[in-house]
């Protein structure tokens, strides 16, 4: 199958090569798909995408119109596609459904033992010669109460995480599973009322969007650390700033940020203009952005590469049935 790849990385294209085995003709683009872009895929039958191409309605009508049958993308979500406008226009979609979710754990919980002990602020002074610590007294992990939001693949093996470091682990799921071992079920509310950290495991989806937002805020623990590792737009980033300001919100660790499309995955140290809700977060001593890289473990890309390759080739063999 000729397949065209957008957003590859370097580490990608080399595990794509080597477990592709020359089954599919693979072209790869380290430039995001998008209406410019797009035609870059003529010729081909399938497209592989990450989280921050624009695979939006337009540029799936590009794609059609150039004969492409299948768009695969390389993450567990798919809030980034028009699934409607594929269906209507025939393409199938695929996507990774589970890869090492211990990756994402680990970054949420990582970004929370860094806030809670103010590891970047102690580093960057160290970093001076400067070996004071009247300003970095932090608190225990140990008896806080977390609160998992979604207890799917990721919040489990977060809740297996925190419990490890002796937390009560709480946890709200629009369908709370059985196998959620040691996480007492609560509702949303009362996770918000209960938890000193609400770590967000949910998709993306017109229901979730915002879902962390001022009214929200509002019932949650002064001092709250919030991590959020699915997806940016689950939380009003606008009405987190003066929850942070006012210490409501007492830290904040984000490996996605609302806005991050057309800018995460790139340099834009030379930008003249920054993007000024992004420059009012990093100004916080107590917020660690991360550009969205909780996958970013040896063991997950090769996960994800092994299943976007099996996405290819059950396609490649039911096209050869046809
Ligand atoms: P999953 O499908 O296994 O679990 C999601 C869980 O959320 C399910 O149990 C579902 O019932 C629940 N849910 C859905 N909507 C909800 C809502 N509105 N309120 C409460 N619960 C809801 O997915 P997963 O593999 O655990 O991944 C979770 C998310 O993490 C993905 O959708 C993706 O956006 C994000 N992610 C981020 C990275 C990264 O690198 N930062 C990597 C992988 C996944």
């Amino acid at each position: 199958m000729k397949v065209a790849a957008f957003s590859i990385k370097q580490f990608e294209k080399e595990l794509l090569d080597t477990m592709n085995t020359n089954r599919h003709s693979i072209t790869y683009f380290p430039f995001p798909l998008s209406p410019g872009t797009a035609e870059q895929a003529a010729g081909c039958e399938a497209v592989l995408v990450f989280t921050n191409d624009d695979v939006s309605a337009p540029v799936i009508a590009l794609l059609a119109d150039l004969g492409i049958k299948y768009i695969a993308t390389r993450s567990v979500g798919t809030d980034h596609i028009d699934k409607e406008e594929a269906s209507k226009r025939g393409i199938r979609i695929a996507n990774v459904p589970a890869y090492s979710p211990e990756a994402i754990a680990e970054h949420a919980v990582m970004l929370a033992l860094a806030l809670a002990r103010k590891l970047i602020p102690t580093v960057d002074q160290s970093r001076r010669y400067d070996f004071t610590i009247e300003n970095h007294m932090g608190f225990n992990l140990h008896k806080k109460t977390v609160g998992i939001v979604g207890l799917g693949h990721i919040g489990k093996a977060t809740a297996r995480i925190f419990k490890g470091f002796g937390c009560r682990v709480i946890g709200f799921d629009v369908c709370f599973p059985e196998d959620a071992l040691g996480v007492e079920e609560k509702n949303f509310d009362q996770l918000l009322e209960e938890s000193d950290i609400i770590s967000l495991h949910v998709p993306l989806t017109p229901e979730s969007r915002h879902m962390i937002n001022e009214p929200c805020i509002t019932k949650m623990k002064a001092g709250v650390m919030i991590i959020n590792t699915a997806r940016g737009a689950l939380v009003d980033t606008e009405a987190a700033i003066p929850a942070l300001e006012n210490k409501k919100i007492g830290a904040f660790g984000l490996d996605v940020y609302e806005y991050e499309k057309g800018l995460f995955f790139a340099d834009h140290q030379s930008d003249v203009n920054k993007d000024p809700l992004l420059a009012k977060l990093l100004d916080f001593e107590n917020v660690i952005v991360t550009p969205h890289q909780a996958f970013l473990t040896k063991e997950a890309v090769t996960e994800i590469a092994a299943s976007t390759l099996s996405n290819l080739n059950k396609w490649k063999a039911e096209g050869d049935d046809e």
